[in-house]
């Protein structure tokens, strides 16, 4: 029997799409039993959420103001201290997992197990290293926990249908002094977030500028994508940190990505080598980026996607 707590990442009001893809993950693991926790303050509704995906068998409310922004430090400890009622946590491979789980690992004296893609036994699994040319098979031995972070870009959303119990549980929050949230930002109301859109519009060093950066926002808003960025248009300033896509930024895996005067540099290219359809414009025809893209047009994208962006104005207009 493997006994997993999987750790939900949500937004306060609803489950993110990376924690249905990390339970996935836990569910091809032999005889998994699922606990999905759920920390947060008023998070019933996503504890209710999480309760209705297929596989999870009891969900763990850990309901307090105290986890209303928490951090990652004051989180760890609590999940750690759980930690050893089960054979597996897992967290998804997400800005929220990457910072969390080295800690409670760290904490367990275990070790991390970073990016599963593949599940080989309870023990073994699968995971890229060097932007993901390589693909590893890891055995933990001699932890009495696996602790690892899962890779949402290699697992399919696990479907609803399930009839999970929701508990509340104790809270035992040990406060933090070093660190506190000043504030949070959200990407505008009606943008898909970027780490689980099914359409994303990226920029790259070919933008110029922080203005010109907004036709990849025009773009992007005529298609209901996300934004994304190379990480040359976040280093010049175009487009925040939290935007960048690749090795060093997101790894996602949209239906469709397009790339606006991106070069397709390896380290890019490691954070979208699950898109399905992948569409670039670029003016040099010998990009790299050609070499991955199911469709591409040779050409100016200050002239192609205001072309673009007609074509779609006079088609949503014939709808
Ligand atoms: C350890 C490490 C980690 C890294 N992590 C990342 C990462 O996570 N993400 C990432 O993106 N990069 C990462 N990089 C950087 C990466 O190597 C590239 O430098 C970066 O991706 C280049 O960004 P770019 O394609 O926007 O810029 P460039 O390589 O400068 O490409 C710009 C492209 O725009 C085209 N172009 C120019 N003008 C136009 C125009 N008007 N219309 C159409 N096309 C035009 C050019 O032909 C060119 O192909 C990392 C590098 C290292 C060493």
């Amino acid at each position: 029997m493997n006994k997993v707590l999987l750790i939900a990442e949500h937004d306060g009001r609803h489950l993110n799409s990376s924690t249905a893809k990390a339970l996935s993950c836990a569910a091809a693991l032999e005889h998994a039993q699922i606990t999905v926790a759920v920390f947060g303050h008023d998070v019933s509704g996503v504890g209710e959420e999480a309760a209705r995906l297929a596989g999870v068998e009891r969900v763990q409310l850990f309901d307090d103001p105290g986890f209303a922004m928490p951090l990652a430090a004051a989180l760890a400890s609590v999940i750690a201290a759980q930690a050893l009622q089960y054979t597996h946590v897992f967290a998804p491979s997400t800005t929220f997992g990457k910072d969390l789980m080295p800690r409670v690992a760290a904490l367990l004296d275990v070790p991390a197990v970073s990016d599963i893609m593949a599940v080989e036994s309870a023990r073994r699994f699968r995971r890229p290293i060097y932007a993901g040319n390589v693909v590893l098979t890891v055995e933990v031995v001699d932890a009495p926990v696996v602790v690892g972070t899962v890779r949402t870009a290699s697992f399919e959303a696990a479907p609803a249908g399930g009839q999970a119990s929701v508990e509340k549980a104790g809270v035992f929050l040990r406060g933090v002094t070093h660190s506190r949230v000043i504030s949070q930002a959200q990407a505008p109301e009606g943008r898909p977030d970027l780490q689980t859109a099914r359409r994303v519009v990226s920029g790259g060093r070919a933008l110029g500028s922080a203005e010109k950066f907004q036709l990849v926002h025009d773009l992007a808003d005529a298609l209901g994508a996300a934004v994304g960025a190379s990480r040359a248009a976040v280093d010049a300033g175009y487009a925040p940190n939290q935007l960048q896509v690749g090795q060093t930024g997101k790894v996602i895996a949209p239906d469709l990505y397009i790339a606006l005067g991106i070069s397709g540099a390896i380290q890019h290219l490691t954070g979208i080598k699950d898109a399905r359809t992948i569409v670039a414009i670029n003016t040099d025809s010998e990009a790299p980026i050609f070499e991955s893209a199911d469709y591409g047009l040779v050409g100016d994208i200050f002239e192609l996607v205001p072309q673009l962006q007609v074509l779609l104005q006079s088609r949503a207009g014939r709808q």
